[in-house]
């Protein structure tokens, strides 16, 4: 009985121990992120409707994610996340690092941990690197998210930025129209971060990829419209989780029609040129 017993006792104290050492190990604020999901700021249809104020700041998108693209404040230039860096490429294409109090009304970001890699040889377009792409997801699974980061030579890449949004706000297809800025890049080495959303995200983000670039010595960038790559590596990230947060508090927000269809803007505001939208009076000119 005697051994019964501090048997008994040997397995309450382990139990009382193993319970103290979880209540410490899941204190609220040492919360370690999961890395292995996809953490979206806002909704890529609230953006395309206009709105373009911040919910988060630069520093707190940093504790959700080392890798990503996304947009600040007024749609001020396009996010480029990359090795725990946020940059930001202005209306010209040039690239500053925004203080960690510069605000992000959408974004994606994760924290990159390559599952499969692939080699690029001269692919002529952007067409042909989804293809090889969408192969590498195809084989793994195409209804995960997957972050890529894309490096290597890049014999031309058109780019875009935007000047910044005052209120009240465009919608983006149409702000986008009026002061996007493009940049051919030739010759070039650098990175592409692309997110690729699978087909159910229609109502949350654009299925499909999305990429953003960064020249190798991090001065010049934006969101890629055309491509050609010579010779690079692929990393793809498959991440199984999706984390999503929405802005509290905002009326403006609150009062989006979301179920409005947006894809057509959308598309527009993602892969339109500026030989898409002929000016109706040439002397309009650049702003
Ligand atoms: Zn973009």
């Amino acid at each position: 009985m005697k051994k019964k017993t501090c048997l008994l006792m040997t397995l309450v104290c382990v139990m009382v121990c193993l319970t103290s050492f979880s209540t410490v190990g899941t204190c609220e604020e040492h919360v370690v992120p999961d890395p292995e999901t996809i953490y979206q700021v806002a909704l890529l249809q609230s953006l395309a409707q206009g709105h373009y104020d911040g919910i988060i700041t630069v520093g707190e998108l940093k504790t959700h994610g080392d890798t990503g693209i996304g947009t600040f404040e007024g749609v001020n230039g396009e996010m480029i996340v990359l090795d725990s860096v946020v940059y930001q490429a202005i209306h010209d294409g040039t690239i500053l690092v925004p203080p960690d109090t510069e605000t992000v009304p959408f974004s994606n970001v994760t924290f990159f941990e390559p599952d499969t890699q692939l080699h690029l040889t001269d692919v002529s377009d952007m067409a042909s690197l989804q293809e090889q792409l969408n192969q590498a997801v195809n084989e793994n699974g195409a209804n995960l998210f997957y972050m890529v980061k894309i490096t290597g030579e890049f014999p031309a890449i058109k780019v875009r930025s935007e000047y910044k949004q005052e209120k009240p706000y465009r919608e983006l297809d149409v702000a986008l129209a009026a002061d996007q800025v493009e940049c051919d890049l030739e010759n070039i080495r650098g990175t592409m971060v692309g997110l690729y959303c699978p087909s159910f995200m229609g109502g949350m983000n654009s299925i499909g990829w999305h990429f953003h670039f960064i020249t190798e010595d991090l001065t010049r960038g934006g969101h890629v419209l055309q491509v050609q790559v010579g010779s690079a590596d692929a990393f793809l990230d498959a991440t199984p989780a999706f984390t999503l947060t929405l802005p509290e508090g905002d009326e403006d927000f609150q009062r989006m029609d979301l179920s409005r269809d947006m894809d057509e803007a959308i598309h527009r505001a993602e892969t339109a040129t500026s030989a898409d939208s002929a000016p109706e009076d040439p002397a309009d000119g650049e702003q």
